[in-house]
């Protein structure tokens, strides 16, 4: 089993240790410690942010983004229906009605097109979600922000280092969140960080993530908030792995080009797109999509590369078709075709930092044989 491949190994190879070591030198282990907001202040900056503010995960960054904006009962948040949970969690928890939109067959991303039918005098916002690597087309969607005024939650969990047009991902919502689980970009293990200009909004995702302990009376409370903090050793990892984010998506892109190369005239293989007007792909993951030619679905090519020893992980399951949401009788009648397929015959390939040219090599043999 030692030459399986794994999915994702994340790459820690820089001054990662020397500043844990200095967490473990000067004791300071919480989030107390002078990383955190050495982090936030740097990662915001990089972001084209005033503010950062560091949390648990990007799962809870986007909890905290929803109250921090003052969205709950009434009000309806569109956001694409091929997402991760966390998006629609964050709503629905919140005591707010998630409203779908399919996505685009080719850059997998919400379909911007479908945003206004889905407008109603409830909408107070919109949750875009950049997916896999390339950026959802913003001009249009800010166009619509621009006529009718909502608020705009963007989730760059999957982003760091991308850009829209030149402009950073991140840079785009009223709150912007990201995620620093060991498959993104940069990671801390587990961490996220909520970015935004506005410094009420800031202040309040602060007190959010700190239980809403007040400053001259600590432990009398006028909101409920969560205990989200990031650890000063979380922080030690995000500066290591922020100094190198550039070195990060160049070495991301040149493994797109390279599966790309390796991958052509695979029959029945759909590939990422490599750039659209907009943006170039930094390949979050290496996704591919069956052709409906190939008789077999994205469960079968998974199971079938595992014998191989390639690990692979499946795309995202539609909010539509989430067991959690059709037992309350959510979305019965919602159909999202897009989104369906994608779930069913799209799956991704190691796509990890640390994963070598030699490996891919032995990936894409595996695909050519499995899809042979
Ligand atoms: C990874 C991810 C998240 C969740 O981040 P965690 O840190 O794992 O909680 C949220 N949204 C998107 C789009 C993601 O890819």
């Amino acid at each position: 089993m030692s030459d399986f491949i794994p999915v994702n190994t994340p790459l820690l190879n820089g001054n990662e240790k020397k500043y844990l070591n200095a967490c473990i030198d000067t004791g300071w282990i919480s989030s107390e410690g002078p990383f955190v907001r050495e982090f936030e202040e740097q990662f915001a900056a990089l972001m084209g942010r005033r503010h950062g503010i560091a949390v648990a995960n990007g799962s809870v960054a986007l909890d905290a983004a929803v109250a921090a904006l003052g969205l709950g009962p009434g009000d309806e948040v569109i956001l694409p229906t091929f997402t991760i949970i966390s998006c629609a969690a964050a709503v629905v928890r919140a005591g707010a009605k998630p409203v779908l939109v399919d996505s685009d067959p080719l850059t997998w991303n919400l379909e911007v097109s479908q945003v206004e039918a889905k407008l109603t005098l409830r909408t107070r916002a919109v949750m875009v979600v950049h997916t896999y690597g390339l950026p959802v087309d913003m001009d249009p969607l800010l166009a619509l922000k621009e006529k009718y005024g909502f608020l705009l939650l963007e989730d760059a969990a999957e982003m760091h280092g991308q850009t829209y047009r030149g402009r950073p991902c991140g840079s785009f919502g009223e709150i912007s969140t990201f995620s620093f689980y060991p498959n993104k970009h940069i990671t801390t293990g587990e961490g996220g960080m909520i970015v935004t200009d506005d410094p009420q909004l800031a202040e309040k995702c602060r007190s959010l993530r700190n239980l809403c302990f007040q400053p001259g009376k600590r432990f009398v409370h006028e909101e409920l908030g969560w205990n989200f903090r990031l650890s000063n050793l979380q922080a030690a990892l995000g500066l290591a792995q922020m100094e190198r984010l550039e070195e990060f998506v160049a070495r991301k892109r040149h493994m797109g080009r390279r599966y790309r190369e390796l991958l052509a005239g695979v029959p029945g293989l759909q590939l990422p797109l490599e750039q659209t007007d907009y943006a170039e792909n930094i390949y979050w993951v290496y996704g591919v999509v069956l052709e409906d030619n190939l008789g077999f679905d994205a469960e079968e090519a998974m199971a079938r590369l595992a014998a191989c020893q390639v690990g692979t992980r499946p795309f995202f399951w539609p909010m539509h078709e989430q067991p959690v949401f059709r037992k309350r009788g959510w979305f019965l009648d919602e159909r999202y075709p897009v989104a369906e397929r994608l779930a069913r015959r799209g799956f991704y390939l190691p796509s990890g930092l640390a994963l070598t040219d030699a490996q891919m090599e032995r990936v894409a043999d595996a695909v050519r044989q499995v899809c042979r």
